[in-house]
């Protein structure tokens, strides 16, 4: 079973996470900027971040047998803080990396004018860079906040086939079933989508345009949460093909559409700390 995280935050987690993500099929992550829990106070701490999920994180992946990628973006959460509106202006030069596989993630947190007009600005320079964008919604009043989302993703005149809005449940996959979107889903331990209720959409809405993910970050979750999915549909009776498709052909053909996936030969890691580049064998 080949399997590919869509959306994960290496950064917080250990090599046995990734050791152990080897070991159940995880093949490629797509790693999006985020909130690191403590406040960043000025743009340089993005940039070293950005630098990091560029540079360090597909190095350390590389290493368990991983491909990794990732999605850069200024968060919905620290687009409020007036200190990190710089980024916007940085990520242009960001955005043409190899490795930057789509802007992410970006929308909605608390809702705010703030977070409106940075998600605005991130959807039009996915449209000039021909990248696509993960779009995050928020966890507090999601239906009307995935409603809003899904506005703004309208009028920013953007292909709904390259936008993938995150962290859906039962009460918003409908819309986005609708709007052509594709459709993410974060299996977490105790809070949003477990395995089970995930394997009970899938039969009901089918695998079209729906991506799996773990989500895995600094707060309680579990990076081996795919895997859990994938064996869920197995015992649920879907096919082999069907767990391919949702856990692998899926998020390759979304993110397929930046032109820089690379999972067939041994993509370009490098540089690693020493500023060296390393080839993946
Ligand atoms: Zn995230």
């Amino acid at each position: 079973m080949r399997i590919f995280d869509p959306h994960i935050h290496m950064t917080s987690r250990t090599t046995d996470d990734y050791q152990r993500m080897h070991a159940a099929g995880v093949r490629a992550v797509v790693e999006p900027a985020f909130w690191l829990g403590q406040p960043r106070t000025n743009v340089g701490s993005f940039l070293d971040y950005f630098d990091a999920l560029l540079g360090w994180e597909p190095y350390r992946a590389a290493q368990y047998g991983i491909h990794h990628y990732c999605a850069l973006a200024l968060n919905p959460k620290e687009a409020n803080d007036p200190r990190c509106a710089g980024v916007l202006a940085e990520l242009p030069r960001y955005l043409l990396k190899d490795s930057v596989v789509a802007v992410g993630e970006v929308g909605y947190d608390s809702m705010t004018a703030e977070e409106e007009r940075a998600f605005e600005a991130q959807l039009a320079l996915a449209r000039e860079n021909d990248l696509p964008v993960l779009v995050h919604t928020p966890h507090r009043d999601k239906v009307a906040g995935t409603r809003r989302t899904l506005h703004v993703v309208r009028d920013a005149g953007i292909p709904p086939e390259r936008v993938l809005i995150d962290h859906l449940n039962e009460m918003t996959v409908g819309m986005v079933a609708d709007s052509g979107c594709w459709m993410g889903f974060s299996i977490y331990p105790d809070t949003k989508m477990d395995p089970d209720r995930m394997v009970a959409l899938l039969k009901e809405y089918g695998t079209d345009r729906m991506l799996v993910n773990s989500a895995a970050d600094w707060g309680r979750s579990d990076p081996l949460k795919t895997r859990e999915v994938a064996d869920g549909m197995l015992a649920a009776g879907f096919g082999e093909d069907d767990v391919d498709r949702v856990l692998w052909r899926n998020p390759v053909a979304f993110y397929g559409q930046s032109g820089r996936l690379d999972l067939e030969t041994g993509a370009q890691v490098g540089p690693d700390h020493a500023g060296n580049t390393i080839k993946r064998g």
